[in-house]
């Protein structure tokens, strides 16, 4: 394995290893507001649990274990395929998860009722609960841009129809995409900015500090904390401080910031604490989608160097 492929890996493990820890920071401070927070915790930058789901410390929520089913779905089915996404999704929502977004539910509903495969367009579907879960898609389809926007959005319409979210589920990839292949915080700044310049709603030069499900508030709260903070954790607690859907914009600001920064830059305490169970799978998923990608050299998708090499 070259010097490339190593970062390649390890920034593509930062990024889904990243949606798990900010998901599990997070989830502390959801719904909280910034003043509530800082009387509680002052500044919260442990993973402890507890709020409102009353979580165990390390425990992750939907935004995970949606990732993973989306994970489990291509690296099963050996590429894309939406129906087994779609069923994934379903035995999940029969798991009975510990937590589950009115969009998504409807979503899976309607998959499961009348075997619907793309939602009506609507504008209460401008969520975020399409973008948390993008980290599969963005990692199988490095190196294809038009297949990333494709799938992004095809996956989203399972159960979020709206041109914002369709928008931010297609930069979130970009941007993580970007950032595997060697980009750094000045091109994820190109990225977001052509985001807003095709959808002003985005701007977020003076943050307004909002952080809602509401797909504009969490891009623009990632967005600010990714571009004023200089490390993966100094981003993280500056999201999850914000409170609002806490857990949510941390998983994206994770992803993101995961891919830039990479794995090794993810503070061990979060790792040791992440439910270990999870953090086995989100690495191993990791390496094994962009090995599937266009974007990792073929040579790589067979033996190992080593094993050439010992032949
Ligand atoms: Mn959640
Ligand atoms: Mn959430």
């Amino acid at each position: 394995m070259n010097r490339d492929e190593a970062v390649i890996l390890s920034r593509a493990r930062g990024a889904f290893l990243g949606v798990a820890v900010g998901d599990a920071l997070g989830a502390t401070t959801e719904f909280m507001t910034p003043s509530e927070i800082r009387a509680k915790f002052g500044v919260h930058r442990k993973i402890v649990g507890g709020g409102w789901l009353h979580l165990k410390p390390g425990r992750v929520t939907d935004d995970t274990e949606m990732s993973l089913c989306l994970a489990r779905a291509i690296l099963q089915s050996g590429g894309w395929d939406l129906r087994a996404v779609a069923d994934a999704f379903l035995a999940w929502m029969r798991g009975k998860p510990v937590d589950i977004g009115s969009t998504v539910r409807r979503g899976i509903r309607d998959y499961l009722l009348k075997g619907q495969l793309e939602t009506p367009p609507n504008d209460w579907d401008a969520g975020n609960g399409a973008v948390m879960r993008m980290v599969p898609v963005a990692l199988f389809t490095l190196g294809d841009e038009r297949q990333l926007a494709e799938l992004a959005v095809t996956q989203a319409h399972l159960t979020h129809n709206h041109p914002l979210s369709d928008a931010a589920c297609i930069t979130t990839g970009r941007m993580v995409q970007a950032a595997l292949l060697g980009g750094d915080r000045f091109d994820l700044h190109v990225i977001a900015r052509d985001l807003v310049a095709r959808h002003p709603a985005f701007r977020f030069n003076d943050y307004p500090g909002r952080a809602g499900g509401y797909v504009v508030e969490t891009m623009q709260t990632v967005f600010h904390y990714l571009f004023t903070t200089g490390s993966f954790e100094e981003c993280l607690v500056g999201v999850v401080n914000q409170g609002g859907d806490a857990d949510t914009t941390g998983a994206i600001a994770g992803m993101i910031a995961g891919a830039l920064y990479g794995a090794e830059a993810i503070p061990s305490a979060w790792l040791k604490t992440l439910d270990a169970v999870v953090r086995r799978e989100v690495e191993e998923s990791a390496g094994r989608l962009v090995r599937l990608s266009p974007g990792f050299k073929p040579a790589d998708k067979g033996e190992s160097d080593e094993f050439r090499h010992a032949e």
